[in-house]
Order: structure tokens, then sequence, then C-alpha cells
């Protein structure tokens, strides 16, 4: 595979990283990745070390010395050549990760244009790490704050975003003037070996130290060596809530602060009022795009009674035409689900909801692909479903849509609301008054909430994340910068007297 080659993708790779140099001998412990296409190995990985992993933190600890005393603008230049690098590499970073995760490739494409477009947000933002200026009560005296960096950035990755999560954090935290320690996920790792290689080469070229965007490799034993370190300051995690609710006790025990971006289970409100069409158009790519496998797919369709019946024919009708495969084929819209495992819990999730009384309309099998045998590959499915069902209120990781009927808007707004994630949500409505009382404060509960756009595909300017069990972190846009740095207020007495605030009178 000509790409693998071009990302310096080797069979055995070193999975730990301090910028350009990469450590270890080759001969510890491995994690082989395979395609979730056919399933075929692609190459090994080393584990992270405990000696290395101290290695990594004690060079980073470094490099934020020097670091943090660049200028912003200047860390924003790096920032700018690395956003260029990705651009020569877009195609063959977008191919490896269709191969090692599964999504289609012009998703692929699609996460590595989020990376470039986060890169040119953060060379714009680091000449924008405002504080404010405030108005002493005292007289000659002056009240500022301003915003310095944290130390090490460790940000933990999921697998169905290998690339473009890590982006958004470590673009923003390095024109901070932060040091990163990256784990991607245990099931994408030679996505970061490649994402390593190209910023290594602007690291290289610019005679940057060591340690300032470090990679280390494994699975939970290592993210728990980084929930647990001191020297992290931050940690922004990304994955499950059960993971999110771990790395929340843990660095809450020391303290530390976390970005949690954690699971969703979004829902679209299709209102009597809708453009049908927009609305079955949305919820597709939504609910099939990345097989059902996006933190934002979406997962429940809150429909109203009067056009339930013709938008479910609608979407049974589009579904019948999507086209499942692998996919590296540009006509491919569905690819393979990452693992058995992924599988079997759709499989799990379509028994329950029948038993709970469901009903499935359309999809659900496990697909028999001859040619892609040891792929995971299954018709996304359409369910009939009530919101209180327990499998309802869980994040299935699988392409599965349940279609839940709505008469009035609070009805709607209130199953809406009754789950326990909050991350992305949406109404399809022509009305003016549905589509404001679904913002205000008594609409969406959730960080993301759209008029006539799907749950899925945010850009980045705006702040990414969701309450409840999504976490509460934000990332990428808007004022995101600011959890990635420390507030310090300061006053400054240029009078030659020292009158103390609120008037108090202490004459010593
Ligand atoms: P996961 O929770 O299994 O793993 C995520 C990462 O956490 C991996 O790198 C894993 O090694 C690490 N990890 C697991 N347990 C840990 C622990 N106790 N301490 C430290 N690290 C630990 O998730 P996944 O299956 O890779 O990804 C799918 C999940 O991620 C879904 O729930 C999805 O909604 C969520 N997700 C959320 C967002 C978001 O922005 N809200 C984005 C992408 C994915």
């Amino acid at each position: 595979m000509d790409f693998l080659k071009k990302l310096g993708i080797e069979d055995t790779n070193h999975g730990t990283s301090t910028g350009q140099q990469f450590l270890g001998d080759g001969s510890q412990q491995t994690i082989t990745s395979h395609t979730p296409v056919d399933g075929s190995p692609i190459a090994d990985t080393t584990v992270t070390t405990r000696e290395e992993y101290d290695q990594v933190i004690e060079t980073a600890q470094e490099a934020f010395k020097e670091w943090r005393m660049v200028p912003a603008p200047k860390r924003g230049e790096i920032v700018r050549q690395i956003g260029l690098e990705l651009r020569e590499h877009k195609e063959d970073l977008g191919r490896l990760v269709t191969y090692e995760m599964g999504k289609i490739y012009q998703e692929g494409l699609g996460e590595v244009q989020e990376m470039i477009d986060i890169c040119d947000f953060a060379v714009g933002q680091s000449r924008m790490l405002y504080g404010k200026t405030m108005q002493s009560e005292r007289p000659e005296h002056r009240m500022y704050e301003q915003w310095h960096p944290l130390g090490i950035t460790g940000i933990i990755s999921a697998f169905n975003f290998p690339v473009a999560v890590y982006s958004w954090n470590a673009m923003i935290s390095a024109i901070c003037g932060n040091v990163m320690v990256w784990k991607g996920s245990e099931k994408t790792p030679l996505c970061g070996i490649a994402v390593q290689n190209i910023i290594g080469k602007v690291l290289k070229r610019n005679d940057l130290p060591e340690g300032i965007f470090n990679l280390i490799t494994g699975g939970r034993e290592v993210g728990q060596w980084m929930t647990e370190d001191e020297r992290l300051p931050l940690i922004s995690a990304t994955g499950s809530t059960r993971m999110g609710k771990e790395v929340a006790k843990t660095v809450g025990a020391r303290l530390g602060k976390t970005i949690l971006e954690l699971g969703g289970n979004n829902a679209i409100i299709v209102s009597k009022d809708a453009d049908l069409e927009m609305a079955a158009r949305a919820t597709v790519f939504g609910s099939v795009g990345t097989c059902g496998q996006r933190c934002t797919s979406t997962r429940r369709l809150i429909v109203h009674e009067e056009v339930f019946d013709e938008l479910k024919d609608r979407l049974v009708e589009i579904y019948e035409d999507v086209n499942i495969g692998n996919p590296m084929d540009e006509d491919t819209l569905v690819g393979p689900l990452i693992d058995e495992q992924a599988a079997n819990s759709m499989q799990r999730a379509l028994q329950e909801v029948q038993e709970a009384g469901g009903e499935i309309v359309y999809g659900g099998q496990k697909l028999d692909k001859k040619q892609l045998d040891g792929g995971h590959y299954v018709r996304p499915a359409i369910v009939k479903a009530e919101n209180d069902f327990d499998i309802v209120q869980e994040e299935t990781f699988a392409p599965i849509l349940y279609l839940i009927k709505y008469n009035e808007l609070d009805e709607a707004i209130a199953k809406h609301n009754g789950v326990k994630q909050g991350l992305s949500s949406s109404m399809f409505t022509l009305n003016m008054r549905e589509a404001e009382t679904f913002l205000s404060a008594r609409g969406s509960d959730c960080g993301i909430a759209n008029i006539n756009v799907g749950t899925s595909g945010a850009e980045i300017g705006g702040a990414f994340g969701g309450e409840k069990e999504t976490g509460g972190g934000r990332e990428s846009g808007s004022d995101a910068w600011k959890a990635y740095m420390r507030r310090q207020t300061n006053t400054i007495n240029w009078s030659d007297e020292m009158p103390l605030a609120q008037g108090i009178e202490f004459d010593v």
C-alpha cells in the first residue's frame, strides 16, 4: 500500500515519540492494527513502557520551559506550517483513516480537512489570547487579567475520530503555550504514528526541541498513567461515558483539570411544518454516516404523528439505495463497523428493542460480503420504538435509528431531553415559533442545537461538546482555548500611597 509508505508506516512501528524522535527498540509488547475493511493485519506498533512514559513526560517538562516563552504568534507560525504539511498529506492520511478506522474515504478526507481548518483557526487565535482590563476602585491602580499556559496537556482520544479530535486539542493547546502528550485509541495506533511523522517534519525544519508534540501508545493502562500523573495539569479525554467517569474520578481526586467529550444520544425532532425531504436527507447522513459510529450520530428521530408514516416510508426508500461496502471505494456510503464486538452489540440492541415492544421497520442484518471476508458489514436499521425503552436510553455505537412519535411540541422536547446524554440536537421546522422554542431555555438541553441542520458534521468554528453525561467539555472554536490556559488577575499600583480595597483603614 503506497499511502502507508508515504506516511512512514512500517511493518513494525515504535509507538512512543517525543517529536521527531521515536523511542524504544521494538522488542516490547506490540499492538497489531487490523483493517476493518477485511480484518487483515496492517502493521504492528510497540506499546509505551512505563520507563518510556516517564522519559516522555520529563522531555515534555523541559520543552515546556522553552515553548511557553515563545511568543504566541510565533507558536501560531509553527501550527500554520503543520497545516501546510497536512495539506500535502491530505489524501494519504485520509486513506489511512479509512483503512484503519473504516469510515468512507470522503469522511477520511473530511477528517484531515478538519485538522487543516483547526490549524488555520489556531493561527488566528494565536494573536487573540485576550484578557480584559478592569477598572480599579483605587486611584492610580491598574487591573487586568492575562492567560498563561498550563504545562502538559494530556490528550486521550477515541477510535472513531482517530486524527481530528487530536488536532482540535493539540493545535489550540499548542498556540496557548502548552506541550502535548497524546494517547490515541489502541484500535487506531497507525493514525497516531502518521500524524506524528507529519508534525515531526515541521519540528525538524524549525529546529525545535523534542518534547512539544509527544505520542504514546497503548490501552486503558497507559491512559491511567496519564490520569493519575500530577505532572499533567490538564487531561482532555474523548470516549465513552464509562471512560469519562473513570477519568473524572481519578483526575478529580488530584484536583486536576479535565475536558471531557463523551457519548451522545442525539435526536432530531421533525415537526409537521418541516421540509420533509431536507429532514430525511439530514437524518440519513446523521444515522448511517461512519456506520453510526460518530459521537454526533442521529440515534433518535422524534416525528410529529401527522408526518410519521410519510417520513418513515421516505427513509426506508433512501436506506434501500445506500451503497454498503468497501469504504475505500468512492461510491460506497456505508463502510464496516470497527470490529466484531461492535457488530455483536448492534445485534444485542436490536434484540432488546424488540423484546421491549419495538418493531424493526428496515435493516439490521449482518451482511455476508464474500470479497471482504473478515469485515463486519451491517445493513443500517430503522426501528419504531418508545423513548423510555432502556435500550433507547443508551448509546449503541452502530447504525440504529429509533423512530418515536409525538403530538405536542412540549412532549417532543421532553422526550428529546429525556436521556442522560446531551451532545447534539436538531429540529426540522419552518415554523419560527417552534424553532425559537427549541433553541430557548426551555428547549434543547444539548451543547449543540440546530435548526434545519442535522446532528452531525459540526464546523470547527463553534465550541464543540455536550452536557450531562456527555461530560460538559468544550473544544475547537469560539473561546474553547480558555480551557487550556490559567487565568491570572493582576493589580499594579503606580501611586505613592497604599490604599486598601473596600476602603479598609489599616494604619501601621
Ligand atoms: P473508549 O471509551 O473505549 O476509549 C476511548 C479512549 O479512552 C481510548 O484511547 C482508551 O484507551 C482510553 N481509555 C479507556 N478507559 C480509560 C481509563 N480508565 N483511563 C484512561 N483512558 C482510558 O471509546 P471508543 O470506543 O474508542 O470511542 C467511542 C466513544 O467515544 C463513544 O461513546 C463516542 O460517543 C465517544 N466520542 C465522543 C466524542 C465527543 O466529542 N463527545 C467524540 C468521539 C467519540
